[in-house]
This record gives C-alpha cells, sequence and structure tokens, in this order.
C-alpha cells in the first residue's frame, strides 16, 4: 500500500493531489524551488523538500533531485501532475528502477503517445476514426505534395514530436506546400530535436472535443464522456465544459466506447484524455494525452468522482471505483482558466497578491493555490486559479459562473476574469456555439490582441 506520495509539481494541481492523499490518509511530500518556499503547496503538505533553484530545468525538471526527495522523505510513489515531468517517458523508467510507483500509465504508453505518427498509427489500428492523411512519416516535398493532391487542400503538415502549437503548418494549396513543408520540419527540429513531419487534412470549423478514458492496467477500462475545449487562444484552453454542448447522448456513448475498449485492447492504467476535432457529426483523432488534464475537474463534477483517488487506487493495484454502468452524467458544469495576465495582450503579470477572495456556495469549486499576501513567482507558468462551476443544466452552470466570479476578488495582479465576464455577455457562448476559431476571431474584433 503506499503510505506516502511526492508530488512533483506545484501551484493548483499539487494542492489537488495532496487533498486526494490526505482524504485516503496517504502522507504527501512537497517539491519546491527556493522561488517557491512560501508556496501553498509547500505549507499544504506533511513534508517539504526544496530540489533546487527557481528556473524549471534545474529544480522541477530535475529527475535526480526528484528521486533524491524520495529517498530522503522515504515517499514510494510519485504523482506527477500535468506539465513538467508527467510524460517524460524516461522520468517514468528511471522511477520504476528505484523501485518506487509512477502515478499514471506505463514508460511504453507514454512513448507510444508521445510520437504523433506512432499515435495516430496505434489508435487508427485500435478502430479509433482518424484525420485523413498520410500513412506515418512524409519524408519530401514530391511526396507531400503528392497526398495534398490525393486529400485536397486545405492540408495541415505536422512535426511526429510536436506539442504546444510548435511544429505545425496549414497549407492552403499546392503553392503554399513547400514553405509550410520545410517550416514545419524546422521548427521540429529546433524545438524537438526531430524533424521527420506528417500531413493530414486540415479541417475548417471543428470542434475540439476530448474524451475522458480511465483504464485498471488489467484490460478493464472505461470512458467518462467528453469535454468541449474548442474556446482557445493560440491553441491554448481557456473555458472548458462537460457535456459538450454540440454532442448528442447516442454519440457520446459510440465514441466513448470506441475510446474505452481502445486503452483496454493496450492495458491502459490510469487517466488518459484522448482528443479529437468534430465537425458534421464526426471524430477524428489527433492525439492522446496520457496524464490528469488541467479541465479534469468538470468532468469530476458531472460524474461525482475523483480522478485523483482513483489514479492513486490504479497504481496500488486496486480496481477502479466504478464500473462503466455507474458512469452517469449529473447536470453540466463548466471551468474557467484564471491566469496572471494582462489584457488585451495577454502578457504575464507576475506580482503580489494584495487581496484574495474565493467564490463560494452551492455548485462553485475555486482550485486555486493562491493567498492573502503571496507573490506569484515569474518562473512559471501564469495559471493562478481554476473556477469550476456545476449545475442541473448548461443554464444554470452559466449564472452560476456570473454569481461566482463576480464574488471574486483578486487584487494586486492583472487577470483573465474580465474576459470571462465578457464572454458571459455573447449569445454564442450562452448557446454553445462556437468552434476552434470562435474565440480568435472575437479577440481581434473586441480586444485588439495583439
Ligand atoms: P499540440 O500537440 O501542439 O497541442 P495538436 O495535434 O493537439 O497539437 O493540435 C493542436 C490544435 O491545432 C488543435 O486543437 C486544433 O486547433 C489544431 N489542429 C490540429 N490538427 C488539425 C487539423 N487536422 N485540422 C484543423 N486544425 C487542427
Amino acid at each position: 500500500m503506499i503510505e506516502k506520495i511526492l508530488v512533483a509539481n506545484r501551484g493548483e494541481i499539487a494542492l489537488r493531489v495532496i487533498r486526494a492523499a490526505r482524504e485516503m490518509g496517504i502522507q504527501s511530500v512537497a517539491v519546491h524551488s527556493t522561488a517557491d518556499s512560501d508556496a501553498m503547496h509547500v505549507r499544504m503538505a506533511d513534508e517539504s523538500v526544496c530540489i533546487g533553484p527557481a528556473p524549471s530545468p534545474q529544480s522541477y525538471l530535475s529527475i535526480p533531485a526528484i528521486i533524491a526527495a524520495c529517498e530522503i522523505t522515504g515517499a514510494q510513489a510519485i504523482h506527477p501532475g500535468y506539465g513538467f515531468l508527467s510524460e517524460n517517458a524516461s522520468f517514468v523508467q528511471i522511477i520504476e528502477d528505484h523501485g518506487l510507483t509512477f502515478i499514471g500509465p506505463t514508460a511504453e504508453h507514454i512513448r507510444i503517445m508521445g510520437d504523433k505518427i506512432t499515435a495516430k498509427d496505434t489508435m487508427k489500428a485500435l478502430g479509433v476514426p482518424c484525420v485523413p492523411g498520410s500513412d506515418g512519416g512524409v519524408p519530401d516535398l514530391e511526396t507531400a505534395l503528392k497526398i495534398g493532391e490525393e486529400i485536397g487542400y486545405p492540408v495541415i503538415i505536422k512535426a511526429t514530436a510536436g506539442g504546444g502549437g510548435k511544429g505545425m503548418k496549414v497549407a492552403r494549396n499546392a503553392s503554399e506546400m513547400k514553405s509550410a513543408f520545410q517550416t514545419a520540419r524546422a521548427e521540429g527540429k529546433s524545438n524537438f530535436g526531430n524533424d521527420e513531419v506528417y500531413v493530414e487534412k486540415y479541417l475548417q470549423t471543428p470542434r475540439h472535443i476530448e474524451i475522458q478514458v480511465f483504464g485498471d492496467g488489467k484490460g478493464t477500462a472505461v470512458h467518462l464522456g467528453e469535454r468541449d475545449c474548442s474556446l482557445q487562444r493560440r491553441h491554448q484552453k481557456v473555458f472548458e465544459e462537460a457535456p459538450g454542448p454540440s454532442i448528442s447522448a447516442e454519440e457520446r456513448a459510440r465514441i466513448g466506447k470506441i475510446c474505452a475498449d481502445a486503452v483496454a485492447k493496450i492495458n491502459y492504467i490510469g487517466a488518459g484524455t484522448i482528443e479529437f476535432l468534430y465537425e458534421d457529426g464526426e471524430f477524428y483523432f489527433i492525439e492522446m494525452n496520457t496524464r490528469l488534464q488541467v479541465e479534469h475537474p468538470v468532468t469530476e463534477a458531472i460524474f461525482g468522482v475523483d480522478l485523483v483517488r482513483e489514479q492513486i487506487r490504479v497504481a496500488e493495484g486496486l480496481p477502479m471505483s466504478f464500473t462503466q454502468d455507474d458512469l452517469q452524467i449529473n447536470g453540466a458544469a463548466i471551468e474557467v482558466r484564471i491566469n496572471a495576465e494582462r489584457l488585451p495582450n495577454f502578457a504575464p503579470c507576475p506580482g503580489r497578491i494584495t487581496q484574495y477572495h474565493a467564490p463560494g456556495g452551492l455548485g462553485v469549486r475555486m482550485d486555486s493555490a493562491l493567498y492573502d499576501g503571496y507573490s506569484i513567482p515569474p518562473y512559471y507558468d501564469s495559471l493562478i486559479g481554476k473556477l469550476i462551476v456545476h449545475g442541473r443544466d448548461r443554464r444554470e452552470a452559466l449564472a452560476r459562473l456570473h454569481r461566482a466570479l463576480g464574488e471574486l476578488i483578486v487584487d494586486g495582479v492583472d487577470t483573465t476574469v474580465p474576459l470571462f465576464n465578457a464572454l458571459l455577455q455573447e449569445d454564442d457562448i450562452l448557446e454553445g456555439n462556437y468552434n476552434i476559431h470562435w474565440l480568435e476571431r472575437w479577440l481581434a474584433a473586441n480586444m485588439n490582441d495583439g
């Protein structure tokens, strides 16, 4: 049994894991950089270890420092949160080599899904629908042009090792292919050390729909429906909801079963998210994330489950605490990501919080590591809180979001709260009528977003 978990992360997600552990009677160890000595996750954990200086390569990304912290404190398991080392296969391998438990999937599954071509091939073989495109890597421009002719323009050229929106280029016609192909290759090489690229059809007005899956590592897996995360700025999600306003119960059951069956077949363990573009009633796989997602709370809200608790259970070799039939949707949930950023350009805005008041009441969850007097360091992600609301239906969730945003006080730094207040005035948002381009267009028209 796991008695002590080290949380290899910071901020709200570190608190999230510490809270689940505490409810299970498990001790927690926080790790932190020198810039985070006063951080909430350090205060809230049972023990803490300083693992290095402020820059994350020397602290939150330092595998030797994290393993040493486990040895010093006697933690038997590591939860990676999201970001940092959460999808690093060699980290998982090293953890296992040290006789420790990684709370997440196997190194092999992380490796497969971390390479987009291998991920797509694997998913296709498992019966998951994919975007039409090249079969695997495209070696040269001539082949890319041939595929462009076959599938029809526009196409998108993607670096197999890409991530975070880097290494992707759209070609609207054959004459744009050359520069798009070369740029995607060059970005893959310089950002990820791998210049292999592939080509797929560029969908014009899709929604981003992702399916939450969960496996026990022994061939049993379930799905927990979808999240619609189409509202994105520069490929970063800002507003997520479950269930998706455009997805019917029949579609959910169909794609959900395909996803659950696929991960069951590979004995997947823990939480995973299969991301799709959704257009004209069809789902097209784009990638799988082998970790807990930032937006997991909307799924927790509508299904009434604790996904971190389940991750810990299956890492201990226990079965999941629910079956597919137990998982029934209750109402609707929305999450907004509150970043310390200055509008209209979303420039990071670290600094000291002079006043903080979290909203509360029925159906409101605020996941945040803020407190009065806390200084947000400039070294890390600008996410400072996630406000999650849950209602009996979407309309109630929207009204609750409006009410909760009104109660929230974050003084001392600029935040993205005004963006959400403005979005709640838009009919398209109120009606759930948006796709992956909606927010960029709205920002261009309303915020002079540079
Ligand atoms: P990353 O790993 O960099 O996040 P993804 O493959 O997940 O890359 O794609 C990120 C975003 O790029 C998607 O959410 C979507 O907005 C856009 N995108 C990716 N593939 C396509 C496609 N075939 N057609 C249209 N848009 C796409």
